[in-house]
Protein backbone atom coordinates (compact mmCIF):
# COMPACT_ATOMS: atom_id res chain seq x y z
CA UNK A 1 0.00 0.00 0.00
CA UNK A 2 1.11 3.35 -1.23
CA UNK A 3 0.98 6.27 1.73
CA UNK A 4 2.47 9.56 1.88
CA UNK A 5 4.11 10.06 5.19
CA UNK A 6 6.83 13.22 4.16
CA UNK A 7 8.66 13.07 0.42
CA UNK A 8 10.75 10.13 1.31
CA UNK A 9 8.70 8.11 -0.67
CA UNK A 10 8.93 9.37 -3.38
CA UNK A 11 11.88 9.64 -6.38
CA UNK A 12 12.47 13.03 -7.81
CA UNK A 13 10.47 12.09 -10.76
CA UNK A 14 7.59 10.90 -8.22
CA UNK A 15 8.07 14.51 -6.94
CA UNK A 16 8.44 16.59 -10.05
CA UNK A 17 4.74 14.71 -11.11
CA UNK A 18 3.01 15.37 -7.97
CA UNK A 19 3.73 18.62 -8.36
CA UNK A 20 2.89 19.32 -11.84
CA UNK A 21 -0.59 17.49 -11.47
CA UNK A 22 -1.14 20.29 -8.34
CA UNK A 23 -0.48 22.82 -11.28
CA UNK A 24 -2.89 21.29 -13.27
CA UNK A 25 -5.51 20.95 -10.84
CA UNK A 26 -4.92 24.45 -9.58
CA UNK A 27 -5.95 25.81 -12.95
CA UNK A 28 -9.72 24.35 -12.80
CA UNK A 29 -10.16 22.63 -9.34
CA UNK A 30 -13.59 22.72 -9.57
CA UNK A 31 -13.67 21.46 -13.01
CA UNK A 32 -17.14 19.21 -12.51
CA UNK A 33 -15.12 16.08 -14.90
CA UNK A 34 -12.72 15.82 -11.76
CA UNK A 35 -15.44 14.25 -9.98
CA UNK A 36 -15.27 10.74 -11.71
CA UNK A 37 -12.07 10.25 -10.37
CA UNK A 38 -12.50 9.07 -7.17
CA UNK A 39 -16.21 7.99 -8.02
CA UNK A 40 -17.26 5.90 -4.81
CA UNK A 41 -13.99 5.81 -2.73
CA UNK A 42 -13.98 6.72 0.63
CA UNK A 43 -11.65 8.95 2.95
CA UNK A 44 -11.55 9.45 6.32
CA UNK A 45 -9.80 12.50 8.26
CA UNK A 46 -8.78 11.60 11.62
CA UNK A 47 -7.97 14.27 13.23
CA UNK A 48 -6.49 14.57 16.60
CA UNK A 49 -5.54 18.06 16.76
CA UNK A 50 -7.00 21.37 15.74
CA UNK A 51 -6.56 22.45 12.49
CA UNK A 52 -8.65 25.03 9.62
CA UNK A 53 -7.41 25.06 6.63
CA UNK A 54 -5.66 21.65 6.29
CA UNK A 55 -8.93 19.50 7.42
CA UNK A 56 -11.52 21.52 5.09
CA UNK A 57 -8.96 21.32 2.10
CA UNK A 58 -8.64 17.55 2.36
CA UNK A 59 -12.20 17.53 2.62
CA UNK A 60 -12.93 20.11 -0.61
CA UNK A 61 -10.20 18.46 -2.57
CA UNK A 62 -11.67 14.81 -1.81
CA UNK A 63 -15.54 16.47 -2.45
CA UNK A 64 -13.75 17.68 -6.12
CA UNK A 65 -12.97 14.01 -6.59
CA UNK A 66 -16.49 12.47 -6.54
CA UNK A 67 -15.28 10.87 -3.22
CA UNK A 68 -17.28 10.73 0.19
CA UNK A 69 -15.69 11.83 3.56
CA UNK A 70 -16.06 10.85 7.04
CA UNK A 71 -14.68 13.59 9.19
CA UNK A 72 -13.75 11.92 12.75
CA UNK A 73 -11.89 14.05 15.63
CA UNK A 74 -10.55 12.41 18.53
CA UNK A 75 -13.59 14.24 20.65
CA UNK A 76 -16.45 12.51 20.13
CA UNK A 77 -14.85 9.25 18.93
CA UNK A 78 -13.63 6.07 20.49
CA UNK A 79 -10.36 7.60 20.61
CA UNK A 80 -11.49 9.27 23.72
CA UNK A 81 -12.13 5.78 25.14
CA UNK A 82 -8.46 5.16 24.69
CA UNK A 83 -8.50 3.11 21.42
CA UNK A 84 -5.12 3.38 20.05
CA UNK A 85 -4.68 4.70 16.59
CA UNK A 86 -3.55 1.43 15.07
CA UNK A 87 -7.36 -0.46 16.12
CA UNK A 88 -9.01 3.01 14.83
CA UNK A 89 -7.49 2.25 11.33
CA UNK A 90 -7.70 -1.47 11.50
CA UNK A 91 -11.68 -0.35 12.07
CA UNK A 92 -11.67 2.09 9.23
CA UNK A 93 -9.80 -0.87 7.03
CA UNK A 94 -12.83 -3.49 8.11
CA UNK A 95 -15.52 -0.68 7.38
CA UNK A 96 -14.01 -0.46 3.75
CA UNK A 97 -12.50 3.02 3.73
CA UNK A 98 -9.98 3.40 0.69
CA UNK A 99 -7.58 6.32 2.90
CA UNK A 100 -6.85 8.04 6.04
CA UNK A 101 -5.69 11.78 6.12
CA UNK A 102 -4.21 11.57 9.59
CA UNK A 103 -3.45 14.45 11.96
CA UNK A 104 -1.36 13.78 15.49
CA UNK A 105 0.59 15.09 18.24
CA UNK A 106 3.17 12.56 18.08
CA UNK A 107 6.42 13.04 15.68
CA UNK A 108 6.50 9.92 13.47
CA UNK A 109 3.80 8.29 14.10
CA UNK A 110 2.24 6.91 10.78
CA UNK A 111 6.15 6.05 9.63
CA UNK A 112 6.55 3.98 13.03
CA UNK A 113 2.93 2.17 12.50
CA UNK A 114 3.72 1.37 8.62
CA UNK A 115 7.21 0.00 9.91
CA UNK A 116 5.48 -2.21 12.21
CA UNK A 117 2.76 -3.41 10.74
CA UNK A 118 1.26 -3.38 6.79
CA UNK A 119 -1.43 -1.07 7.23
CA UNK A 120 -4.26 -2.06 3.84
CA UNK A 121 -5.25 1.46 3.57
CA UNK A 122 -3.86 4.86 2.10
CA UNK A 123 -2.15 6.57 4.91
CA UNK A 124 -2.21 10.44 4.36
CA UNK A 125 -0.09 12.62 6.62
CA UNK A 126 -1.93 15.96 7.43
CA UNK A 127 0.83 17.09 10.42
CA UNK A 128 2.74 14.41 13.04
CA UNK A 129 4.32 16.54 15.98
CA UNK A 130 7.13 17.88 14.67
CA UNK A 131 7.75 15.68 12.48
CA UNK A 132 6.73 16.59 8.52
CA UNK A 133 3.30 18.14 7.02
CA UNK A 134 4.07 17.31 3.51
CA UNK A 135 0.99 18.43 1.89
CA UNK A 136 1.84 21.44 3.30
CA UNK A 137 5.19 21.64 1.64
CA UNK A 138 3.62 21.01 -1.76
CA UNK A 139 1.30 23.90 -1.54
CA UNK A 140 3.91 25.79 -0.60
CA UNK A 141 6.22 25.11 -3.20
CA UNK A 142 3.58 25.34 -6.10
CA UNK A 143 2.37 28.36 -4.70
CA UNK A 144 5.65 29.58 -4.83
CA UNK A 145 5.86 28.26 -8.60
CA UNK A 146 3.18 30.03 -9.68
CA UNK A 147 3.84 33.44 -7.98
CA UNK A 148 7.66 33.50 -9.62
CA UNK A 149 7.24 30.83 -12.79
CA UNK A 150 10.11 28.89 -11.08
CA UNK A 151 11.72 27.93 -7.96
CA UNK A 152 15.27 28.70 -10.05
CA UNK A 153 18.01 31.24 -8.10
CA UNK A 154 15.40 31.09 -5.05
CA UNK A 155 16.81 32.00 -1.78
CA UNK A 156 14.16 31.66 0.56
CA UNK A 157 13.87 32.65 4.26
CA UNK A 158 12.25 30.40 6.69
CA UNK A 159 11.42 32.54 10.15
CA UNK A 160 10.32 31.88 13.66
CA UNK A 161 9.63 28.56 15.42
CA UNK A 162 11.80 26.41 13.39
CA UNK A 163 12.53 24.31 16.04
CA UNK A 164 8.70 22.62 16.32
CA UNK A 165 8.10 23.18 12.97
CA UNK A 166 6.93 19.89 10.93
CA UNK A 167 5.84 22.88 7.96
CA UNK A 168 9.54 23.76 8.08
CA UNK A 169 11.17 20.22 8.18
CA UNK A 170 8.88 19.56 4.86
CA UNK A 171 9.46 22.70 3.48
CA UNK A 172 13.68 21.95 3.65
CA UNK A 173 13.00 18.38 2.58
CA UNK A 174 11.04 19.60 -0.58
CA UNK A 175 12.24 22.31 -1.47
CA UNK A 176 15.87 21.29 -1.31
CA UNK A 177 15.05 18.10 -4.25
CA UNK A 178 13.35 20.32 -5.95
CA UNK A 179 16.83 22.10 -6.43
CA UNK A 180 16.52 25.36 -4.13
CA UNK A 181 20.46 26.00 -2.85
CA UNK A 182 19.62 29.07 -0.38
CA UNK A 183 17.48 28.52 2.22
CA UNK A 184 18.07 30.42 5.32
CA UNK A 185 16.78 29.95 8.87
CA UNK A 186 16.51 32.61 11.60
CA UNK A 187 14.58 32.76 14.53
CA UNK A 188 15.58 33.07 18.91
CA UNK A 189 17.93 30.52 19.75
CA UNK A 190 15.87 28.08 21.96
CA UNK A 191 13.55 27.41 19.07
CA UNK A 192 16.61 27.00 16.18
CA UNK A 193 17.27 23.35 15.50
CA UNK A 194 20.53 22.29 17.87
CA UNK A 195 22.45 21.91 14.52
CA UNK A 196 21.94 23.69 11.36
CA UNK A 197 19.98 21.27 9.21
CA UNK A 198 21.53 19.35 5.91
CA UNK A 199 20.50 21.31 3.11
CA UNK A 200 20.17 24.95 4.83
CA UNK A 201 22.68 27.28 3.95
CA UNK A 202 23.20 29.84 6.94
CA UNK A 203 21.23 29.70 10.54
CA UNK A 204 20.89 32.76 12.56
CA UNK A 205 19.44 34.90 14.97
CA UNK A 206 19.87 38.00 13.23
CA UNK A 207 16.51 38.44 10.93
CA UNK A 208 18.17 41.25 8.80
CA UNK A 209 21.07 39.60 8.16
CA UNK A 210 18.74 36.66 6.67
CA UNK A 211 16.63 38.45 4.44
CA UNK A 212 19.53 40.11 2.55
CA UNK A 213 18.72 40.23 -1.22
CA UNK A 214 15.75 37.11 -0.05
CA UNK A 215 12.92 36.46 -2.91
CA UNK A 216 10.77 34.91 -0.53
CA UNK A 217 10.36 34.88 3.18
CA UNK A 218 7.74 31.84 5.09
CA UNK A 219 6.95 32.93 8.61
CA UNK A 220 6.04 30.47 11.19
CA UNK A 221 3.93 30.75 14.15
CA UNK A 222 5.70 29.89 17.86
CA UNK A 223 4.00 26.76 18.58
CA UNK A 224 3.17 27.14 21.93
CA UNK A 225 1.62 23.77 22.41
CA UNK A 226 4.76 22.08 22.05
CA UNK A 227 7.34 24.21 23.98
CA UNK A 228 7.88 21.74 26.83
CA UNK A 229 8.90 24.03 29.34
CA UNK A 230 11.26 26.47 26.84
CA UNK A 231 11.79 30.22 27.74
CA UNK A 232 10.28 32.63 24.93
CA UNK A 233 10.81 36.29 24.81
CA UNK A 234 7.65 38.41 25.43
CA UNK A 235 5.31 38.82 22.26
CA UNK A 236 6.65 42.75 22.10
CA UNK A 237 10.71 41.87 22.00
CA UNK A 238 9.60 38.78 19.91
CA UNK A 239 7.72 41.21 17.16
CA UNK A 240 10.71 43.70 17.54
CA UNK A 241 13.49 41.01 16.81
CA UNK A 242 11.71 38.24 14.99
CA UNK A 243 8.68 39.79 13.22
CA UNK A 244 7.89 40.62 9.84
CA UNK A 245 6.60 44.29 9.54
CA UNK A 246 6.77 46.61 6.22
CA UNK A 247 10.14 48.00 7.43
CA UNK A 248 11.70 44.72 7.50
CA UNK A 249 10.44 43.47 4.63
CA UNK A 250 12.34 46.39 2.77
CA UNK A 251 15.39 44.67 3.75
CA UNK A 252 14.51 42.12 1.30
CA UNK A 253 14.64 41.92 -2.14
CA UNK A 254 12.43 44.19 -4.01
CA UNK A 255 10.34 40.99 -5.64
CA UNK A 256 10.07 39.30 -2.10
CA UNK A 257 7.27 37.23 -1.08
CA UNK A 258 5.60 36.48 2.30
CA UNK A 259 4.38 32.60 2.82
CA UNK A 260 2.68 31.44 6.40
CA UNK A 261 0.77 28.39 6.77
CA UNK A 262 -1.23 29.92 9.12
CA UNK A 263 -3.18 30.49 11.61
CA UNK A 264 -0.91 33.70 11.66
CA UNK A 265 -0.68 35.05 15.19
CA UNK A 266 -1.08 38.83 14.09
CA UNK A 267 1.41 41.31 15.53
CA UNK A 268 3.59 38.53 16.70
CA UNK A 269 5.24 37.01 14.09
CA UNK A 270 3.73 39.22 11.41
CA UNK A 271 2.05 42.87 10.83
CA UNK A 272 -1.25 43.38 9.75
CA UNK A 273 -0.05 45.24 6.78
CA UNK A 274 2.40 42.37 5.95
CA UNK A 275 -0.17 39.82 5.94
CA UNK A 276 -2.42 41.63 3.93
CA UNK A 277 0.09 43.46 1.44
CA UNK A 278 0.69 42.92 -1.82
CA UNK A 279 3.84 40.71 -1.22
CA UNK A 280 1.83 38.13 0.68
CA UNK A 281 0.92 35.11 -0.69
CA UNK A 282 -1.27 33.71 1.95
CA UNK A 283 -4.42 33.48 0.65
CA UNK A 284 -3.11 31.75 -2.42
CA UNK A 285 -1.11 29.29 -0.04
CA UNK A 286 -4.70 28.49 1.61
CA UNK A 287 -6.30 28.14 -1.94
CA UNK A 288 -3.93 25.95 -3.40
CA UNK A 289 -4.42 23.31 -0.67
CA UNK A 290 -7.01 22.15 -2.66
CA UNK A 291 -5.32 21.19 -5.41
CA UNK A 292 -2.71 20.26 -3.36
CA UNK A 293 -4.72 17.95 -1.96
CA UNK A 294 -6.44 17.02 -4.98
CA UNK A 295 -3.23 15.38 -6.57
CA UNK A 296 -2.35 13.50 -3.87
CA UNK A 297 -5.32 11.66 -3.49
CA UNK A 298 -5.16 11.41 -7.38
CA UNK A 299 -1.67 9.61 -6.82
CA UNK A 300 -2.43 7.41 -4.67
CA UNK A 301 -5.99 5.96 -5.39
CA UNK A 302 -6.80 7.09 -8.40
CA UNK A 303 -4.51 4.11 -10.25
CA UNK A 304 -5.41 2.23 -7.65
CA UNK A 305 -9.02 2.66 -7.98
CA UNK A 306 -8.75 1.75 -11.95
CA UNK A 307 -7.00 -1.47 -11.24
CA UNK A 308 -9.80 -2.78 -8.34
CA UNK A 309 -12.95 -1.57 -10.81
N1 LIG B 1 -0.82 24.74 10.38
C1 LIG B 1 0.58 24.41 10.48
C2 LIG B 1 0.75 23.04 11.15
O1 LIG B 1 -0.22 22.37 11.40
C3 LIG B 1 1.39 25.46 11.15
C4 LIG B 1 1.00 25.82 12.55
O2 LIG B 1 0.16 25.17 13.18
O3 LIG B 1 1.58 26.80 13.03
O4 LIG B 1 1.88 22.66 11.39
Amino acid sequence: MQHFLDFNQLSDSGIEALLKQVLEYSHQPADPGHRQILDGRVITNLFYEASTRTRVSFEVAAHRLGAEVINISAGGSSVEKGESLRDTLETLVSIGVDAVVVRHPQTAVLNDLVVEKDIEIALINAGDGCGHHPSQALLDAATLITARGSLVGLKLVIAGDIRHSRVARSNIQLLSRLGVDDIRLVGPKQLLPDECPQNVSLMTEDFDIALADANAVMMLRIQHERMGGLELPDTDDYHRRWGLDKARLMLAHPDCVVLHPGPVNRGVEMSNAVADGSQSLIRSQVAMGVSARMAIFDMLLASAGAGQR
